[in-house]
């Protein structure tokens, strides 16, 4: 046998691996320097975790690099976005529409407001919501529309923005995916009426448990202080120097009580270290897009493999590229499943090549089944006009995405020859394909 033979066999067949080389710190997420122990500690020596004058700053920092007016600090992604979904109007009998393949806390809460989801498809190369499949759910009680900018790729925001003003609904970006990215030359989360995103410490903006919500309309932001921030809801003291938010007479009336029975506020040693990973993010994932556009460069033509990226003319961009993703076409591959493929890549030293991405929620037995309030019935359709709820091959792109993708190393710095040898693993097992089968 040629050397290069040998070269070529596949590591899960007794070949050499793929991958020779240390990553040293390529995966390590977040990078923490002294500037965010310092910013953490000074925090701590104050005793200040529960006020709020480091995230009066991180909330105009980050409204200032959104370019929004209002940004409102919340202690999870959860948080900001059921804060968002309560201020857009979702209560007891509204239905929201969102993607099926994205985390829990992109929908989940919108029961405990009463209300229920109906999921809509996703488009097969961006796993995003498809636009064509949005109109037909709409009905009078349909209060929100709630996109995710799928592991980074922004959704067709120009498409849906449409859809929800021809029948004046709103729409609540949920950028836990995509903090900073741009869709067509537009930062993620400034396009819909509200956008609402995580910063916990396994996204690309990773600051420990925090969230954010972000707005351009003053009654969405006063309505948010209002259900979950009861110190911000009174008047201005110079003990609270964050109050004296909230103008609208329903509102202001119940100052001093959060409207939603919850409390928000940000712990601010978050706020602090997300202060300085807020001022480093931008040239962090700038590196981050050279890097991963690198890697898919590299695999451009590989039979089965396809990057999931906007194409580089567009404007629009894959944000830190939060829990990146490779599509796979089997019927490329002889109908190689994906778990087989994956198994062969990680044989290649890429620990990190697992299929699928996340569970589809309409399949969830808790969207079907669970009686969460008491209500004698299953939640999802307690206070519902009409039974949403969708079973198996409801939505048929959506069920097919766990077997046509995949996860791909997230490189956090453009090393050329550490990527190269990555690539070349998911390539070569891709072009061997008809030695698994
Ligand atoms: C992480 C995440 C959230 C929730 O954020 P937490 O800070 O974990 O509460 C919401 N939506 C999506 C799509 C997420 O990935």
């Amino acid at each position: 046998m040629s050397s290069t033979e040998t070269k070529e066999r596949l590591a899960i067949n007794g070949g050499p691996k793929a991958v020779t080389k240390e990553p040293g710190d390529m995966f390590t997420w977040p990078i923490v320097t002294k500037e965010d122990e310092d910013a953490v500690l000074e925090v701590l020596r104050r005793g200040a975790m529960s006020h709020t004058d480091v995230t009066l700053k991180l909330e105009e920092e980050i409204a200032d690099w959104m370019g929004m007016k209002y940004a409102l600090g919340h202690c999870n992604g959860t948080s900001a976005l059921l804060g968002a979904m309560w201020a857009c109007g979702v209560g007891v009998g509204s239905e929201v529409i969102a993607p099926s393949l994205t985390f829990w806390a992109t929908t989940l809460q919108a029961l405990s407001l009463g209300a229920t989801v109906n999921f809509a498809e996703c488009l097969e190369d961006t796993i995003c919501i498809d636009p064509a499949d949005i109109e037909h759910r709409i009905n009078e009680n349909t209060k929100a529309i709630i996109p995710v900018h799928y592991c980074g790729y922004p959704a067709e925001m120009d498409e849906i923005m449409a859809i929800a003003e021809k029948h004046n609904i709103k729409v609540i970006e949920d950028v836990s995916h995509a903090q900073g990215g741009l869709y067509k030359g537009r930062m993620t989360g400034t396009i819909g009426h509200v956008g609402a995103f995580s910063m916990m410490s396994g996204k690309s903006l990773a600051c420990g448990e925090a969230g954010m919500l972000v707005t351009n309309d003053r009654e969405i932001y006063e309505r948010a202080v209002a259900f979950g921030f009861y110190e911000r809801t009174g008047e201005k003291t110079e003990w609270n120097k964050a109050s004296g938010q909230i103008t609208i007479p329903e509102l202001k009336k119940f100052s001093g009580l959060p409207m939603g029975g919850y409390k928000y506020r940000l712990n601010q040693t978050a706020s602090a270290m997300c202060r300085v990973q807020l001022k480093y993010y931008p040239e962090r994932i700038k590196e981050i897009q050279k890097a991963m556009n690198r890697f898919w460069d590299l695999l451009e033509g590989t039979p089965g493999v396809k990057a999931h990226r906007p194409p580089a003319e567009s404007g629009s961009t894959m944000a830190g590229w939060y829990a990146s993703k490779g599509l796979y076409r089997p019927e490329e591959l002889g109908g190689l499943p994906v778990e087989k493929y994956c198994r062969a890549v990680q044989a290649e030293g890429v620990d990190v090549a697992t299929p699928g991405a996340n569970f589809p929620l309409h399949l969830h037995p808790l969207f079907h089944e669970a009686d969460i309030y008491g209500h004698g019935k299953p939640t999802v359709i307690a206070n519902a006009k009409r039974d949403v709820r969708q079973g198996p091959g409801s939505l048929p792109v959506t069920e097919s995405i766990p077997q046509r993708c995949f996860s791909i190393p997230w490189f956090k710095h453009d090393r050329p020859e550490i990527i190269a040898e990555y690539a070349a693993a998911f390539r070569k097992v891709a072009e061997h394909a008809d030695e698994l089968l």
